[in-house]
């Protein structure tokens, strides 16, 4: 039996997965989800032994049936192969009494990599399957992890080309530097006089307007996005949580079928989500813990039903939280109404007017997979330094939003802390931390040479070759101008 997948604003739009890969967004506005979840044997006694590839191919396979599992087993061995640091991909470390899934083994030491490495071989999979002869073009905004992430995956890729916007004053140096030395004949990063959440909805626009899509047609191409809105992006991810909980029973440190939380560090709600899509699938999870920075609309959403992106949007020590809209939680709001196209429609519409929300007690009853709450800038740097002290374990701020959310909820559940990035990547903010002081003068890459000599932690390829490596792009526009930038990058009439 095959998995379609629908539109969460009007049913009746439904496609195969190959082609709400190549889409990304639905033309009518809405994500793409399974009409049926498929069923699984998650079957721990025989997973405890699996790879990650093994793993990975098996969600994958259950989630993409119209590709075969040849297919698959082909487009997760491109994938997660050399590029990673390490033959688990993605391991599980006991920190203390908790557990940490760290997923920043990939190129660009974060866990946008576990989905995107394999996202553009579902692509152009997608595309041949369809007899689509267009370029596809990637049109990604992003919070500082995914462009460059999606930049990596897609780097010539034939008959692809990605555009990238990131808010030029809202990123890590480092972070930065990673975008700016991007290779690849098919690459183009542009920066914003703006914020993250004005980058996607101007890519959302992009993809809605039609007479662009029409202009795009006429040349030969159309667009499709890397975002975490894409199923492609989503389903991978839901392979970490089922090998994560396999590490577990391995290692002897849960029973095959005893139940598990997770914290994980939330912006866009794209990680949460598969998740949620893990537990829908049988995974034994008992609380999912959603974590904020200070930009914490959605622990506000979790306590009290009420979404609202009326607020000051702050630029944070975790800048790939730094969201006010989580594009991700539609997909959840579409289960909560009992997958009413209408009422989701209602409610996301509402947003787009009003920027706010409320649900019904009767969604909000449904929302007890979840418990939310939100770190300071203090309570992060914090949660750095004592983490450190107490079990010489070196978080990366956005994981250091979520351990420190998960202490909150002491319950006796095990606990795996979910690891979103190397603390490479945020030399800064974790360095500041570690020593409780302000490293103002340094350069993100002198801080790099600090932090290694304080953690003892191998510093990561990826971070090693940066220093020397030459940029090659400096576009910055304002937010008004992203569209013209897109057409001339295109060469549109
Ligand atoms: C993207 C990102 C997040 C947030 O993940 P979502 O899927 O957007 O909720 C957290 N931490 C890091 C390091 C990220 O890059």
């Amino acid at each position: 039996m095959s998995v379609l997948y629908q539109s969460t604003r009007d049913k009746s739009n439904q496609k195969t997965a190959s082609q709400a890969i190549l889409q990304g967004l639905a033309a009518d506005g809405g994500l793409y989800v399974p009409v049926e979840f498929p069923s699984i044997d998650l079957d721990f006694e025989r997973l405890k032994n699996s790879s990650y590839q093994e793993i990975a191919t098996l969600i994958l396979h259950a989630f993409f049936d119209d590709f075969s599992r040849e297919e698959i087993e082909k487009m997760v061995d491109l994938a997660y192969g050399e590029k990673f640091d390490t033959k688990k991909i993605a391991p599980v470390k006991q920190v203390g009494n908790h557990f940490v899934l760290e997923l920043f083994h990939g190129e660009t030491i974060a866990f946008k990599d576990m989905a995107l490495s394999i996202l553009p071989h579902l692509m152009t999979a997608s595309a041949d399957k369809n007899a689509v002869s267009n370029e596809i073009v990637i049109l990604t905004a992003t919070s500082g992890d995914t462009g460059k992430a999606a930049m990596a995956g897609f780097a010539d890729v034939p008959h692809t080309k990605i555009i990238v916007f990131y808010p030029k004053h809202g990123v890590s140096e480092i972070q930065e530097r990673q975008m700016l030395t991007q290779k690849g004949k098919n690459v183009h990063v542009v920066g914003i006089e703006g914020n993250f959440d004005q980058a996607q909805t101007a890519v959302k626009t992009m993809f809605n307007d039609t007479d662009l899509h029409q202009k795009m047609l006429t040349a030969g191409k159309q667009f499709s996005s890397a975002n975490s809105m894409n199923i492609g992006r989503l389903i991978p991810q839901v392979a970490y949580y089922v090998y994560a909980y396999a590490q577990l029973v391995s290692t002897g440190s849960i029973v095959s079928g005893q139940k598990i939380n997770f914290s994980v560090p939330t912006g866009n709600f794209g990680n949460i989500l598969a998740a949620y899509y893990a537990k829908k699938i049988g995974l034994p999870i008992n609380r999912l813990i959603c974590a904020s920075n200070k930009n914490n609309v959605l622990t506000d959403f979790f306590k009290t039903g009420h979404y609202d992106k009326n607020r000051e949007f702050y630029v944070t020590s975790s800048p790939s939280m730094d969201i006010l809209v989580s594009s991700n939680l539609e997909r959840l709001i579409f289960d909560l109404t009992n997958k009413s196209d209408e009422k989701t429609n209602h409610l996301l519409t509402a947003l787009q007017t009003e920027g706010q929300y409320q649900i019904t007690e009767e969604m909000r009853e449904k929302l007890s997979d979840f418990v939310a709450d939100w770190a300071s800038e203090e309570q992060i740097s914090k949660e750095i330094h004592q983490t450190f002290t107490d079990e010489n374990y070196v978080l990366d701020p956005h994981t250091a939003v979520a351990s420190h959310v998960y202490r909150q909820y002491t319950d006796k559940t095990p606990t795996i802390v979910v690891s979103t990035a190397s603390p490479y990547k945020f030399p800064r903010v974790v360095v500041d931390a570690l020593t409780e002081s302000l490293s103002v003068d340094a350069n993100d890459f002198e801080l790099v040479k600090t932090l290694e000599k304080i953690s003892r932690i191998p510093l990561p390829k990826a971070v090693k070759e940066l220093e020397a490596a030459k940029g090659l792009h400096n576009t910055v526009v304002e937010v008004t101008q992203m569209q013209a930038e897109v057409e001339r990058y295109l060469s549109l009439k």
